[in-house]
């Protein structure tokens, strides 16, 4: 007769339609019966369950927000919630359907041509090709709109790319990688989707030793002379105000992410709490641990309505840079402190895979840092409230 664990304290879903809540229940369903079961053993062997790629297909979910290409052309709200269930489970499927989803297809979406759209979406829609996005390299990261180093020119016949991207996600086994690129005569930024799989000039290894994120396959990638036809540089990319929106639109995604990863550990823990009994009584039932429980589910409620209106924002055409950046910076933030008390509160159990709350500390460092880190986030949203860009690029 205890009350049921539940981390929308404030009843969102109850904002949502009948259709809403029934295909959040429906991702909810299956990431409880056929990914939970999967999560820890992959995620310990950083290995990549292949085989929930199909199943994950049959959700219908991915390009939720885009219109045409056999997109489901649902909301930005109803994006953000299904990733929110997502990652509830794991920061890592998460990750590897924001990637494909929303950086890879939005990139497509919003600078591709009529031609690369028809070829790459409705395919890239039913997960039969797998997307990647190449933007951060070894040595550029945070300042990669104005330091990037990897190269394209023109050589009459082609366009020519050189250079390294580092942490990319999917990359290992994309269909298609988006490579960001400086024009050598014209020093803009220009986009290319590379037909992985085939061409000789792209070159993938898989990033080992990860300590977060484990069953995401990150890649370094080495492009060497690697040629690329006209007709496969994105039409509508022309500078990196154009890479900017694909980012704008994914950033509150991933701020969604991060509420998702709070989600999972609150839920985790109030249960352990529920059931661990120390000095004769349930461990939740102690002041002290009711107040990490507090703390958590007020983090975790703040979250959830800041990012609820993001969405609503998005769905109204209103959503700017610094919109997405504030509520990735404060997301990221409580979602560390979240995810540490949940640690807390259970213990050395804590820190065992098999309790779910350990991947999820990990996880939370790495969407602290990933589409922007809290620091170029922040910059973003101080340039907009004082007028005064920190910015030296
Ligand atoms: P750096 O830029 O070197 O930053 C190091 C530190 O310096 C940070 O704390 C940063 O905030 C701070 N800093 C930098 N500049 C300033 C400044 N001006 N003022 C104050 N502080 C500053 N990239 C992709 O392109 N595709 C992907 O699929 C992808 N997936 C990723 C997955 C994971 C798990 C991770 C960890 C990263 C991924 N990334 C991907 C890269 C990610 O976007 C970068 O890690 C991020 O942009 C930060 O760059 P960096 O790691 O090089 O850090």
């Amino acid at each position: 007769d205890l009350p049921p664990i539940d981390g929308d304290f404030y009843n969102l879903d109850l904002r949502l339609t009948p259709e809403q809540r029934d295909l959040q229940l429906k991702v909810r369903n299956f990431m409880e019966d056929e990914v939970r079961p999967l999560i820890n053993d992959h995620w310990n062997r950083a290995k990549f369950p292949f085989e929930i790629i199909e199943k994950f297909a049959k959700l219908g979910i991915t390009g939720v927000p885009y219109e045409g290409y056999g997109c489901p052309n649902l909301s930005f709200l109803m994006e953000g919630i299904i990733a929110q269930e997502i990652a509830r489970v794991d920061v890592s499927i998460s990750t590897f359907f924001g990637v494909h989803s929303g950086l890879a297809m939005g990139s497509i979406y919003l600078c591709g041509s009529e031609a690369q759209k028809q070829e790459w979406l409705p395919k890239m829609q039913k997960l039969e090709a797998i997307g990647a996005f190449g933007l951060t390299e070894p040595n550029v990261g945070s300042g990669v709109a104005g330091g990037m180093e990897t190269t394209c020119r023109f050589d009459g016949e082609n366009w020519v790319l050189n250079g390294q991207k580092k942490w990319i996600g999917n990359a290992t086994f994309s269909d298609v990688t988006v490579i960001w690129a400086r024009d050598e005569d014209t020093n803009e930024v220009k986009g290319f989707l590379v037909r992985a799989k085939e061409n000789p000039g792209y070159k993938a290894e898989k990033m080992e030793d990860k300590m977060a994120l484990r069953i995401v396959q990150n890649a370094i990638i080495t492009l060497t002379d690697c040629k690329v036809p006209e007709s496969d540089r994105l039409k509508h990319a022309n500078s990196f105000k154009d890479t900017a929106k694909v980012l704008r639109m994914t950033r509150a995604g991933v701020a969604w992410q991060a509420v998702g990863c709070a989600r999972g550990a609150y839920e985790s823990a109030l249960k352990y709490t529920r059931k661990r009994e120390q000095f004769g009584r349930p461990i939740a039932s102690y002041q002290l641990i009711q107040n990490h429980l507090v703390e958590m589910l007020s983090n975790l409620t703040a979250m959830q309505t800041m990012v609820f209106r993001l969405s609503e924002m998005q769905d109204q055409g209103m959503l700017t840079d610094e919109h997405a950046s504030l509520a990735k910076v404060y997301c990221s933030m409580r979602t560390r402190d979240v995810v540490s008390r949940a640690r807390e509160v259970m213990g050395g159990n804590g820190i065992l895979l098999e309790y779910d709350v350990a991947r999820f500390v990990a996880d939370a460092e790495a969407i602290y840092s990933y589409e922007g880190t809290k620091e170029i986030n922040s910059l973003i949203v101080g340039r907009a409230i004082t007028g005064y860009s920190a910015f030296v690029n």
